[in-house]
């Protein structure tokens, strides 16, 4: 079977690798030359554990190739995925299908008879219809399949999620296409993947509705903590509490400065538009798009406030950049909101991130970017920990406090222990962990104690 992927993004390139590996012959299309110039020469252009060595081995075994030219890629291509983008439109609330649809024009007149198309991207109910029909207009003799295979895998771990998903979905309206698909996915099915044969639009659906509801989940602990921080409870105890319920599970109940990413954002926003296109408005997901966007804000302000009157002047070390660890992307990011707000304030912003700095260091300019924590904390008056890291739970605290100039440390992860960085001589505000750090924090930079560990 001669599979091509168009769209070597975070999507498209683990899906080449990934199907590579089970053995097919993959083509892997991108319309950015230098992308893909970095993958012909075995160079990951994203920061994915675990792609750069299966990119090599695939590679070597000639079963995985690159190309910018996505004609010949789809002549005699008897598998076509669509990975590419489907960002948030101008205005910030639709899809932008525009990627998609342009993707689909251009494998259009060399697809073969008995091609499938399989879309990947993540796009409204109705879109594979749409793709079906705009092929079938063009190409009205053709015989050909559409599915819809929505993909679920996390940055960070993408490979692993990849291989071993909770479920694989196959939404498909024949069943050439289903069966395509199930021949692609069989490597998985053979180790006990739940495999859903649906509709294209329950799968298109199902995966607009799980990464809403993983962000209410989000924002509804992120909400919880506000409250534990006015009643002196600590929300990671009452994360711990509400986990151990199986009907709740302990996932993604972490409290912290806001969901951001490439996906959760902008996949709430088009359900919330789409869904009122539509006459059925999703209020909770609506709700949680807009409580979101005023955490992000409230956070940024909690690191102004404890600031003092003014951060005019003052440094700030900013840690960890990215919207998670273990990835690159900065995409939407909590901390892309308190960068702007600390320099629109007039503080010098050090930032450290492990992988955040070869994409990140054009668009922020205004950032010092330094190697590691100790360098960005050089002088700092606040040390903000925004992403949790591996590198930033295991901070040598002595180290720290000798470079800043002023013992302030603003954990928006609950990296810490709340103890351990006053051991070491910080003052500590952190998330829906107490009352009294909380007051403290928002009464224009009064000083802070820490009340109990
Ligand atoms: P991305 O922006 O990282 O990559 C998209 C790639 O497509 C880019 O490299 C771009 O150059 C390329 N491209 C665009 N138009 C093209 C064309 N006409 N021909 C060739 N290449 C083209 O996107 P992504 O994060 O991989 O997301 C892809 C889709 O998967 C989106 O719909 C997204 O919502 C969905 N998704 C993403 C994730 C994630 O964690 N990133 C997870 C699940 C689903």
């Amino acid at each position: 079977m001669k599979i091509t992927i168009i769209g070597t993004g975070y999507v498209g390139l683990v899906t080449g690798v990934c199907i590579s590996e089970f053995g097919f012959d993959v083509t892997c299309v991108d319309n950015d030359a230098a992308k893909i110039a970095d993958l012909k020469n075995n160079i990951c252009p994203i920061y994915e554990p675990g792609v750069e060595q299966m990119l090599r081995t695939n590679s070597s075994a000639q079963r995985l190739h690159f190309t910018t030219d996505i004609a010949s890629a789809t002549v005699g291509a008897d598998v076509v995925f669509i990975a590419v983008g489907t960002p948030s439109s101008k205005n910030g609330r639709e899809v932008d299908l525009s990627f998609l649809f342009g993707a689909v024009k251009e494998i259009t007149p060399q697809l073969k008879n008995g091609a499938v198309v399989i879309i990947k991207c993540t796009a409204v109910a109705g879109t594979a219809a749409k793709v079906r029909e705009m092929i079938a207009k063009a190409r009205p003799k053709l015989d050909f399949s559409v599915v819809s295979n929505p993909e679920f895998l996390r940055e960070g771990s993408a490979v692993e999620d990849f291989m071993r998903p909770d479920r694989v979905v196959i939404g498909a309206h024949d069943s050439r296409g289903r069966e395509v698909a199930e021949q692609i996915y069989r490597p998985l099915k053979l180790q006990s993947t739940p495999i859903r044969l649906t509709s294209l639009e329950d799968a298109e659906l199902a995966k607009y509705a799980s990464n809403a509801f993983l962000a209410m989940k989000v924002t509804f602990i992120n909400e919880i903590a506000d409250l534990c921080e006015k009643t002196g409870a600590n929300v990671m105890e009452v994360a711990d509490i509400m986990g151990l319920d199986e009907r709740i599970g302990d996932r993604f109940l972490r409290a912290g400065p806001g969901f951001g990413g490439s996906c959760f954002p902008k996949d709430s926003r088009a359900l919330a538009a789409f869904a009122r296109s539509v006459g059925a408005p999703q209020s909770l997901v609506e709700t949680t798009v807009e409580v979101n966007e005023r955490r992000k804000t409230e956070m940024a302000r909690r690191v102004l406030t404890a600031l003092g009157k003014s951060a005019r002047g003052k440094t700030v070390a900013l840690l960890g950049v990215t919207f998670k660890p273990d990835t690159d992307d900065v995409r939407e990011a909590p901390a892309l909101t308190i960068i702007d707000a600390l320099l629109a304030a007039g503080a010098t912003v050090r930032a450290f991130d492990p992988q955040a700095r070869r994409d990140a260091e054009e668009p922020l300019k205004k950032v010092n970017w330094c190697k590691d924590p100790y360098e960005a904390a050089q002088g700092a008056h606040a040390v903000v920990i925004a992403t949790e890291w591996n590198v930033l739970r295991a901070l040598d605290l002595d180290r720290l406090r000798e470079a800043v100039a002023n013992p302030l440390m603003i954990d928006l992860r609950n990296v810490h222990r709340r103890k351990e960085p006053a051991r070491h001589g910080f003052k500590y505000i952190s998330i829906g962990r107490s009352v009294a750090e909380a007051n403290q924090a928002l009464e224009h930079g009064r000083e802070l104690r820490v009340v109990s560990g």
